[in-house]
């Protein structure tokens, strides 16, 4: 069920992206149509209403959703995987979370955290936010300005992070539009053009101390309750892109025969191999994605230890996406840079997966470090 309205979904999506793609126009009535098809609260826990999806349904609605359309699979997978993030830490106090998931499902609220900005560079990487949160009666006051904000045209609450004013800490409140809240319409990329990444400016806007979600007082755990699988919402993304171009590829490949051949391309050994090339990096990156989401979902008690299988994922799929994207081109050749057919918007689109967190950098390092400590932990052993 949940794989074949993802398709429905897509195939209707796909039709509205060239447009989307060339105006840079944020899709709304994709919005509308999400809401309509219960795709909003996928993540949802039940008891408040919600479809209560594990990480492993969460990668094959979003594969299959990014397939039709990739800036409105991003964008909808940061509203579903924070939503599950929140469903598997309980981070928010308990009324706050039942309220928005109670609102995602009666009213199509979505949510997502505003974190970058110009001068941190991604936030995985630690930087303070230069956004600040100022201390006054009843709660605070947030200033601003948060850049790559995916969803900008339709948040109606997000979570902002702002350093806190005299202290080392850096906080995380819930902000509502209202007062104070601007959305600069600055997102004008090359790629992911209609996933309404603007800037939002914040100006002393005020969160009640009901709604923050870190304040000063906030100490992180020892052990953290894990959640990165829901971090595989972007590899999953990535990958259906992918697979669009393969299908676009292999379909245009069966079908075109210029006229100094007697059969069509798909005929031909060199467009044979480029197609091998395809499905060796497509299926390897595939079964991973699946195999690492489905290994979190089962294994519970392992998952903070899967934490560089997840950046593996992220790193195998976003990279085979691109090569497999640019594959497809070489296949469909000259006609492939032509604006009248996808496959040019899926070579942008999918390059933005590479920044997206984790970094590969760091999902490099963390596999180095961990084969380093095996290594060394194995030598102590040893007599
Ligand atoms: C389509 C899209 C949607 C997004 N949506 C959101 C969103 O909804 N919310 C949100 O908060 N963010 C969002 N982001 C922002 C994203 O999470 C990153 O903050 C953003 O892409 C900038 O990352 P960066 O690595 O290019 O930046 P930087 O950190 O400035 O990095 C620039 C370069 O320096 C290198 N570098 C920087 N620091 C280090 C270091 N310490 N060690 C080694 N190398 C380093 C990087 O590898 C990179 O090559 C989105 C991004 C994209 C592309």
């Amino acid at each position: 069920m949940i794989a074949a309205r993802a398709d429905k979904l897509g195939a209707v999506f796909a039709e509205r992206a060239p447009q989307h793609d060339l105006e840079g126009s944020f899709p709304f009535e994709n919005f509308d149509d999400l809401k309509e098809s219960g795709y909003l609260k996928l993540t949802v826990p039940a008891a408040f209403g919600g479809e209560e999806a594990s990480v492993y349904e969460m990668v094959l609605a979003q594969e299959r959703l990014a397939r039709g359309d990739g800036s409105t699979a991003l964008a909808v997978g940061w509203h579903i995987g924070q939503i599950l993030q929140l469903r598997l830490s309980g981070a928010w106090p308990e009324p706050l979370f039942e309220r928005l998931c109670r609102d995602v499902v009666a009213e199509g609220t979505v949510i997502n955290e505003l974190a970058s900005e110009p001068a941190t560079g991604s936030p995985s990487r630690g930087g303070r936010p230069e956004t600040t949160a100022r201390r006054v009666s009843g709660g605070w006051r947030i200033t601003g300005r948060k850049t790559f904000s995916t969803l900008s045209p339709i948040l109606k609450q997000f979570v902002v992070t702002a350093g806190i004013e005299h202290s080392e800490k850096v906080g995380a409140f819930l902000v509502r539009s209202g007062p104070g809240v601007k959305v600069e319409e600055t997102w004008n990329t090359m790629g992911m053009r209609a996933t309404g990444s603007h800037d939002v400016i914040l100006e002393d806007v005020f969160v009640p101390d009901t709604e923050v979600i870190r304040g000063p007082d906030y100490e992180k755990p020892e052990f953290p309750v894990p959640t990165e699988g829901i971090l595989l919402h972007i590899p999953a993304c990535y990958m259906g892109i992918a697979y669009a171009a393969r299908n676009f590829a292999i379909d245009f490949a069966r079908h075109h025969q210029p006229n100094s051949l007697t059969v069509p391309i798909a005929e031909l050994p060199n467009v044979q191999r480029q197609i091998a090339h395809i499905e060796a990096d497509l299926l390897t990156a595939r079964s991973y994605l699946y195999q690492t989401a489905d290994r979190w979902d089962k294994e519970a008690e392992n998952r903070a230890a899967l934490k560089p299988e997840l950046g593996l994922a992220k790193y195998v799929v976003t990279n085979a996406a691109v090569r497999i994207v640019d594959q497809a081109m070489r296949i469909v050749g000259g006609l492939s840079l032509s604006r009248k057919l996808p496959l040019e918007r899926m070579y942008r689109d999918v390059r933005a997966g590479l920044h997206n967190p984790p970094m590969d950098d760091v999902v490099l390092t963390n596999l180095a470090k961990r084969a380093l400590s095996e290594a060394e932990e194995k030598g102590n052993q040893e007599p």
